[in-house]
């Protein structure tokens, strides 16, 4: 999903068409009701997600859905209404791989503007090794470093979060990550 795409085309509120407008006060276009007046504002959505540890493997879902289907992901997704970023991670990993987590620290936030995205993963231990692929997973596995498959990642924020893990385990020294995905 770009940026552009989420722009509506008709008003939310009266089902008027949309215009680009600068409405007053403010300093850039925004999709504006030329009947009713509303203002409809599209900001980025918050992902959340986990990195799901037990021992010294990682678990990763095969997706089952578009987009990258049949690529290897983190458990994320979108953020509900009235649900921390902490919940959410939860939320995703028992929903994506059936898997009980708990989340030990917030490891990368990765703000990817050209998405309207901004990526927030827990590192997390998994309670137990029993898991299984929901509805949008196709497979669920427990990976080793030297067995990730690297060129079957789904996205560039799930390759850069496990980097950054598996260089922090190589230190023993494990912080936050935050960077800036630029289009590729
Ligand atoms: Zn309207």
């Amino acid at each position: 999903m770009t940026a552009q795409s989420r722009i509506p085309h008709f008003c939310a509120m009266c089902g008027n068409p949309l215009i680009e407008a600068i409405p007053e006060g403010e300093n850039r276009l925004r999709a504006v009701c030329p009947r009713c007046g509303h203002i409809h504002y599209v900001n980025p959505l918050p992902v959340c997600g986990t990195i799901p540890v037990w021992e010294d493997k990682v678990l990763l879902c095969l997706r089952a859905i578009e987009p990258r289907r049949n690529y290897w992901t983190l458990p994320g997704g979108y953020l509900e209404s009235n649900e921390s970023s902490f919940d959410g991670a939860i939320r995703e990993t028992e929903e994506e791989a059936c898997a009980r987590v708990l989340p030990r620290m917030l490891f990368t936030v990765i703000d990817v503007p050209f998405a309207d995205q901004i990526h927030f993963f827990y590192l997390s231990d998994l309670n137990s090794p029993d898991f299984a692929p929901g509805p949008e997973s196709l497979e669920c596995r427990l990976f080793k470093e030297e067995d990730i498959p690297w060129d079957q990642i789904a996205f560039p924020t799930i390759t850069r979060t496990l980097r950054f893990f598996f260089d922090d385990r190589r230190t023993g020294l494990f912080r936050t990550h935050h960077i800036i995905l630029r289009k590729p």
